[in-house]
């Protein structure tokens, strides 16, 4: 039987940042996974243990220099991203990427709408006219849980909540039914009743568009919830992998088992 290809296959990556007298910090220090499509993989670890690291070296946002991909390689559907020229990156990231990060207040742009802000990669890379894509804002609007959708594109935002705000991210991730959706920390920044929210979200959003989702989080909670598979780092490294189930029943390296230990 013909074997799938994983939607992200990800081999040896190390990503180095230069501290200058010939120090290194190693942020990535030689990490291998891969994600199938329509799966969710949990990527856990400390702060400072190379999550953030990972997902900007295969989105290739990494602030360089200092920051540095020095060996590895990434593939997304079979196409390695580090033989692409940043035209094409940027090409990747504008189609079949989806982006969400911790704080939407530092992502979305105060100075534009919210239906401009959603409109415009809708134009760029669907090729939509300005009528069309806004139309298409409201309906992802609206998809998010924004019934007023038609007022919301006409606000700017500092008018929304946070929780709000992460929701038009989710609502701009997935214009371009990206084939990957990379989430770092989506809920961390958000009170504990919109978390919620934003999580059931998420599991409504795969099921509707079967995107795979690579989502970063240190809340063993969101894991169970959410998850099909986990990866934990510490200090640049993948110390354990297992499914879910694996992970909570059998934890095998300490600091899995730690992390387990301290939840709530
Ligand atoms: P996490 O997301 O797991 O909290 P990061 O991926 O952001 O961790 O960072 C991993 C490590 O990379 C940090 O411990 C730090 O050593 C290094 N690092 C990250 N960003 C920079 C930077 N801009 N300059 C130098 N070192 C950095
Ligand atoms: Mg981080």
């Amino acid at each position: 039987m013909e074997t799938k290809q994983p939607v992200l296959k990800v081999e040896n990556l190390k990503t180095y940042f230069n501290l200058g007298d010939d120090k290194v910090a190693k942020a990535v220090d030689g990490v291998s996974f891969h994600i199938d499509e329509g799966e969710t993989l949990a990527l856990v670890g400390e702060s400072g243990s190379g999550k953030s690291i990972t997902s900007l070296s295969i989105m290739q946002l990494i602030p360089s220099p200092p920051g540095e991909i020095i060996d590895g390689s990434i593939s997304l559907s079979g196409k390695n991203l580090l033989d692409l020229s940043e035209k094409e990156m940027v090409h990747v990231r504008g189609n079949e990427m989806g982006m969400i990060f911790q704080e939407p207040m530092t992502s979305l742009n105060p100075v534009f709408t919210i239906g401009n802000q959603i409109a415009e990669p809708l134009m760029k890379h669907k090729k939509m006219k300005k009528k069309e894509a806004l139309k298409e804002a409201i309906n992802l609007l609206k998809l998010v849980g924004f019934p007023r959708a038609e007022q919301i594109v006409n606000e700017y935002p500092h008018q929304l909540s946070g929780g709000m705000r992460q929701r038009v991210m989710i609502a701009m991730a997935m214009s371009c039914n990206p084939k990957l959706l990379i989430a770092d920390e989506p809920t961390t920044a958000l009170d504990v009743t919109i978390q919620q929210q934003i999580l059931d979200l998420m599991i409504d959003v795969k099921k509707k568009y079967g995107s795979s989702i690579l989502l970063i989080t240190h809340d063993l909670g969101v894991v169970a919830e959410v998850a099909d598979r986990v990866v934990v780092m510490y200090g640049g490294q993948i110390v354990e992998e297992a499914s879910v189930y694996n992970l909570f029943t059998e934890p095998k390296h300490p600091y899995t088992v730690g992390l387990l230990e301290s939840m709530p």
